[in-house]
Protein backbone atom coordinates (compact mmCIF):
# COMPACT_ATOMS: atom_id res chain seq x y z
CA UNK A 1 0.00 0.00 0.00
CA UNK A 2 0.85 3.52 -0.97
CA UNK A 3 2.45 5.38 2.55
CA UNK A 4 0.82 8.70 3.64
CA UNK A 5 2.60 12.17 3.52
CA UNK A 6 3.81 13.64 6.59
CA UNK A 7 3.40 17.43 6.34
CA UNK A 8 5.06 19.66 9.37
CA UNK A 9 4.10 23.60 9.50
CA UNK A 10 6.65 25.21 11.64
CA UNK A 11 7.48 28.91 12.23
CA UNK A 12 7.37 31.21 15.13
CA UNK A 13 5.08 31.38 18.02
CA UNK A 14 2.07 33.92 17.38
CA UNK A 15 2.59 33.76 13.47
CA UNK A 16 -0.49 32.79 12.81
CA UNK A 17 0.32 29.41 12.28
CA UNK A 18 -2.97 27.76 14.24
CA UNK A 19 -5.37 29.42 11.35
CA UNK A 20 -3.05 28.38 8.57
CA UNK A 21 -3.12 24.49 10.11
CA UNK A 22 -7.18 24.45 10.51
CA UNK A 23 -7.46 25.74 6.91
CA UNK A 24 -5.14 22.78 5.95
CA UNK A 25 -6.85 20.40 8.10
CA UNK A 26 -10.49 21.55 7.27
CA UNK A 27 -8.91 20.53 2.59
CA UNK A 28 -10.66 17.48 1.81
CA UNK A 29 -7.73 17.10 -1.21
CA UNK A 30 -5.21 17.15 1.11
CA UNK A 31 -7.02 14.61 4.23
CA UNK A 32 -4.45 15.46 6.55
CA UNK A 33 -4.80 13.83 10.36
CA UNK A 34 -3.13 15.80 12.84
CA UNK A 35 -0.56 14.81 14.73
CA UNK A 36 -1.60 15.37 18.82
CA UNK A 37 1.58 16.62 20.41
CA UNK A 38 2.47 15.73 24.41
CA UNK A 39 2.68 18.58 26.56
CA UNK A 40 3.37 19.45 29.68
CA UNK A 41 1.74 22.96 29.43
CA UNK A 42 -1.24 23.31 31.49
CA UNK A 43 -4.30 23.25 29.56
CA UNK A 44 -6.00 26.50 28.23
CA UNK A 45 -9.80 27.07 28.91
CA UNK A 46 -10.74 26.51 25.14
CA UNK A 47 -8.61 23.87 24.33
CA UNK A 48 -9.30 20.16 24.67
CA UNK A 49 -7.60 17.51 26.14
CA UNK A 50 -6.98 14.65 23.18
CA UNK A 51 -7.72 17.21 20.62
CA UNK A 52 -5.21 19.93 21.07
CA UNK A 53 -2.86 18.28 22.96
CA UNK A 54 -2.21 15.51 25.29
CA UNK A 55 -1.47 17.30 28.44
CA UNK A 56 0.21 15.27 30.68
CA UNK A 57 2.12 15.38 34.31
CA UNK A 58 6.09 15.99 33.96
CA UNK A 59 6.63 12.54 34.85
CA UNK A 60 4.75 11.07 31.76
CA UNK A 61 6.10 13.32 29.97
CA UNK A 62 9.81 11.85 30.61
CA UNK A 63 8.29 8.07 30.36
CA UNK A 64 7.78 8.87 27.18
CA UNK A 65 11.38 10.09 25.82
CA UNK A 66 12.97 7.39 28.07
CA UNK A 67 10.88 4.83 26.46
CA UNK A 68 11.74 6.21 22.75
CA UNK A 69 8.28 6.99 22.30
CA UNK A 70 8.92 10.36 20.37
CA UNK A 71 9.91 11.53 17.25
CA UNK A 72 11.47 15.00 19.16
CA UNK A 73 10.76 16.70 21.71
CA UNK A 74 11.73 20.14 22.82
CA UNK A 75 11.24 22.65 25.66
CA UNK A 76 9.43 25.95 25.14
CA UNK A 77 8.61 28.57 26.99
CA UNK A 78 9.24 25.94 30.23
CA UNK A 79 7.13 23.43 29.50
CA UNK A 80 7.93 20.34 27.05
CA UNK A 81 6.53 19.88 23.92
CA UNK A 82 6.83 16.10 22.00
CA UNK A 83 5.40 14.34 18.72
CA UNK A 84 4.41 10.68 20.20
CA UNK A 85 5.81 8.49 16.86
CA UNK A 86 3.79 5.93 17.09
CA UNK A 87 0.29 7.36 15.86
CA UNK A 88 2.09 8.89 12.79
CA UNK A 89 3.75 5.62 12.07
CA UNK A 90 0.43 3.93 12.40
CA UNK A 91 -1.51 6.61 9.88
CA UNK A 92 1.07 6.67 7.53
CA UNK A 93 1.44 2.93 7.18
CA UNK A 94 -2.14 2.69 6.69
CA UNK A 95 -1.65 5.29 3.55
CA UNK A 96 -3.50 8.32 5.77
CA UNK A 97 -1.72 11.61 5.61
CA UNK A 98 -0.36 13.23 8.61
CA UNK A 99 0.33 16.96 9.63
CA UNK A 100 2.82 17.68 12.31
CA UNK A 101 2.98 21.43 13.66
CA UNK A 102 6.31 22.60 15.54
CA UNK A 103 8.37 25.13 16.56
CA UNK A 104 11.66 25.27 14.14
CA UNK A 105 13.90 23.68 16.40
CA UNK A 106 11.76 20.30 16.04
CA UNK A 107 11.70 20.00 12.64
CA UNK A 108 15.67 18.95 11.92
CA UNK A 109 14.42 16.11 14.14
CA UNK A 110 11.18 14.91 12.00
CA UNK A 111 13.61 15.51 8.63
CA UNK A 112 16.13 13.24 9.92
CA UNK A 113 13.67 10.25 11.35
CA UNK A 114 11.40 10.82 8.18
CA UNK A 115 13.59 12.54 5.18
CA UNK A 116 10.75 12.57 2.96
CA UNK A 117 8.44 14.83 5.33
CA UNK A 118 7.60 17.98 3.44
CA UNK A 119 8.64 21.13 5.54
CA UNK A 120 7.18 24.61 5.53
CA UNK A 121 8.33 27.18 7.61
CA UNK A 122 5.68 30.18 8.27
CA UNK A 123 7.37 33.90 8.12
CA UNK A 124 5.65 37.18 9.69
CA UNK A 125 5.71 39.75 6.92
CA UNK A 126 8.11 41.74 9.37
CA UNK A 127 9.47 41.20 12.63
CA UNK A 128 7.45 44.16 14.33
CA UNK A 129 4.49 42.43 12.88
CA UNK A 130 4.87 39.51 14.99
CA UNK A 131 6.10 41.72 18.10
CA UNK A 132 2.63 43.17 18.06
CA UNK A 133 0.83 39.88 17.87
CA UNK A 134 2.91 38.57 20.68
CA UNK A 135 2.40 41.45 22.92
CA UNK A 136 -1.46 41.17 21.47
CA UNK A 137 -1.88 37.42 22.41
CA UNK A 138 0.35 37.26 26.07
CA UNK A 139 -0.51 40.85 27.22
CA UNK A 140 1.09 41.67 30.59
CA UNK A 141 3.44 38.71 31.07
CA UNK A 142 6.33 40.50 30.41
CA UNK A 143 8.62 37.24 30.80
CA UNK A 144 6.80 35.52 28.66
CA UNK A 145 6.74 37.46 25.80
CA UNK A 146 10.50 38.36 25.99
CA UNK A 147 10.92 34.50 25.79
CA UNK A 148 8.80 34.36 22.88
CA UNK A 149 9.86 36.96 21.43
CA UNK A 150 13.98 35.52 21.51
CA UNK A 151 12.50 32.74 20.29
CA UNK A 152 10.91 34.10 17.51
CA UNK A 153 14.27 35.63 16.41
CA UNK A 154 16.27 32.13 17.07
CA UNK A 155 13.89 30.00 14.98
CA UNK A 156 14.02 32.93 12.10
CA UNK A 157 17.39 32.86 11.91
CA UNK A 158 17.25 28.90 11.33
CA UNK A 159 14.15 29.88 8.49
CA UNK A 160 16.71 29.94 5.18
CA UNK A 161 17.57 26.64 5.55
CA UNK A 162 13.75 25.77 5.16
CA UNK A 163 13.14 25.00 1.44
CA UNK A 164 9.58 25.95 1.57
CA UNK A 165 9.17 29.29 3.22
CA UNK A 166 5.76 30.67 2.94
CA UNK A 167 5.01 34.85 4.25
CA UNK A 168 1.68 35.02 6.21
CA UNK A 169 0.45 38.12 5.02
CA UNK A 170 -2.58 36.44 4.35
CA UNK A 171 -3.56 32.70 5.63
CA UNK A 172 -5.51 31.89 2.78
CA UNK A 173 -2.58 32.56 0.51
CA UNK A 174 -0.66 30.66 2.71
CA UNK A 175 -2.32 27.66 2.81
CA UNK A 176 -3.29 27.62 -1.04
CA UNK A 177 0.93 28.32 -1.21
CA UNK A 178 1.49 24.99 0.82
CA UNK A 179 -1.49 23.10 -0.40
CA UNK A 180 -0.26 23.50 -4.09
CA UNK A 181 3.13 22.07 -3.29
CA UNK A 182 2.07 19.05 -1.13
CA UNK A 183 -0.64 18.26 -3.45
CA UNK A 184 2.26 17.94 -6.32
CA UNK A 185 4.07 16.15 -4.13
CA UNK A 186 1.60 13.92 -3.36
CA UNK A 187 0.93 12.93 -7.03
CA UNK A 188 4.61 12.35 -7.82
CA UNK A 189 4.09 9.32 -5.35
CA UNK A 190 1.65 7.95 -7.55
P1 LIG B 1 1.64 26.64 22.39
O1 LIG B 1 2.00 26.59 23.84
O2 LIG B 1 1.48 28.06 21.89
O3 LIG B 1 0.48 25.73 22.04
O4 LIG B 1 2.89 26.03 21.58
C1 LIG B 1 4.15 26.60 21.70
C2 LIG B 1 5.04 26.18 20.53
O5 LIG B 1 5.32 24.77 20.61
C3 LIG B 1 4.39 26.41 19.15
O6 LIG B 1 5.35 27.01 18.31
C4 LIG B 1 4.05 25.00 18.69
O7 LIG B 1 4.11 24.90 17.27
C5 LIG B 1 5.16 24.21 19.32
N1 LIG B 1 4.84 22.78 19.47
C6 LIG B 1 3.65 22.19 19.71
N2 LIG B 1 3.77 20.86 19.80
C7 LIG B 1 5.08 20.58 19.58
C8 LIG B 1 5.84 19.37 19.51
O8 LIG B 1 5.35 18.26 19.66
N3 LIG B 1 7.17 19.50 19.27
C9 LIG B 1 7.78 20.69 19.07
N4 LIG B 1 9.08 20.71 18.82
N5 LIG B 1 7.10 21.86 19.14
C10 LIG B 1 5.77 21.80 19.37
Amino acid sequence: MKKGTVVVLSGASSVGKAEIRDLLLKDDDLKLFYSISETTRPKKEDEVDGRDYYFVSHEAFANSVKNKELLEYTEFNGYYYGTPKAQIDYLVNLGKNVLIEVEAQGVGSIKLNMPEAIAFYVMPTSFEELEKHIIDRYGDDEASIQRRLNKAKMDMEIAPLFRNVVYNDDPEKAYQQIKTKVLKEMEKKD
